[in-house]
């Protein structure tokens, strides 16, 4: 195979054609600069936390995004990596190490929060006693806690925006596992830009590698010689979205673009669903922490206490 620009040997074939390296690589940063601007999702102004976890995605999110700021001489001084340490033995260890050293090499600030600390259990110690009486998968326990840790300590942070490096493929699933689950209200919070409407009490989310596909992000990051643990997380396999996952894979590779086009037929009827979820109730305050919460105890706070009566 030929890169259609250069006619040096490809690295990869894409819907338009293959490329080599250099040409690659250089498609897969303008596409994700040319995301962060038609969406607006870095102004000068903004303060950055970039959620990081040390896997392939958020690396090079964290990398993507000092470029973007160099590239337009906007301000890196505010900008910090925020990684949760869940408490997964045998793998967030090993990623959080590879962090350390991107985030020293590329000097940006680390800050890291464990569930351990915030409520005081491990992801690995709550799961089984959560499981008992609720029937909650580790990454719905995982997810809620994440969020509610990203959201208070970025805000903490003074943060107007939390970068994420949520890929296509990642996005595309959300979108499949919400409508099997009849979630709207949750798909209204998708999108390249999250939340329905502004709030003091959440900082908005951004996701800069929203049209990259997860082929293309290992690729990026394998040419760019990143330090990166491809081990998939203990509990991946166990949840809903590992079977969306693999029902999307299979239909990528026997429909090529499937992924693109849920992406597609969502951000179409994105504005919809964001107008309909205005008439959602207001965001009120969880009694027990004071984090924003839809009912009076935030979904955090429901899961501590299930540890405490478990
Ligand atoms: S796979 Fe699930 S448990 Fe593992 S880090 Fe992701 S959300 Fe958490
Ligand atoms: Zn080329
Ligand atoms: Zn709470």
């Amino acid at each position: 195979m030929r890169c259609l620009k250069c006619q040096n040997s490809a690295v990869i074939t894409l819907q338009h054609g293959a490329l080599c390296r250099n040409h690659f690589l250089s498609y897969f940063e303008e596409k994700v600069f040319k995301t962060i601007q038609k969406y607006q999702m870095i102004s000068r102004d903004d303060r950055i936390c970039i959620a990081t976890s040390g896997g392939k995605d958020s690396l090079t999110v964290l990398y993507l995004t000092r470029k973007y700021l160099e590239k337009n001489n906007i301000p890196k001084e505010t900008l910090l990596a925020l990684a949760i340490d869940e408490g997964i033995d045998n793998y967030r260890q090993t990623t959080l190490e590879d962090l350390k050293k991107f985030c020293q090499e590329h000097d940006v600030p680390l800050q890291i929060v464990s569930n351990k600390e915030e409520f005081g259990h491990t992801l690995d110690e709550a799961y089984p006693i959560v499981n008992k009486d609720s029937n909650k998968k580790p990454c719905n326990i995982c997810g809620v806690w994440r969020r509610y840790l990203l959201n208070k300590h970025a805000r903490k942070h003074g943060a107007t925006k939390v970068v994420t490096g949520h890929n296509l493929d990642d996005e595309a699933q959300a979108v499949i596992m919400n409508i099997f689950k009849a979630n709207t209200k949750l798909s209204a919070n998708l999108g390249p830009v999250s939340g329905v409407k502004e709030h003091d009490l959440f900082v908005q989310r951004v996701k800069p590698l929203y049209f990259c596909s997860e082929k293309e992000t290992r690729l990026y990051t394998v040419l760019m010689e990143f330090q990166v643990d491809f081990t998939e997380c203990p509990y991946a396999s166990e949840g809903f979205r590992a079977h969306v996952r693999d029902m999307l894979n299979d239909f990528e590779h026997k429909y090529k673009g499937t992924k693109q086009g849920i992406i597609n037929s969502f951000l179409a009827i994105l504005p919809l669903l964001k107008e309909q979820a205005q008439e959602y109730g207001e965001i009120k305050r969880c009694v027990k922490c004071e984090e924003p919460a839809n009912n009076e105890i935030c979904n955090a706070c429901k899961i501590k206490e299930a540890l405490q009566h478990g």
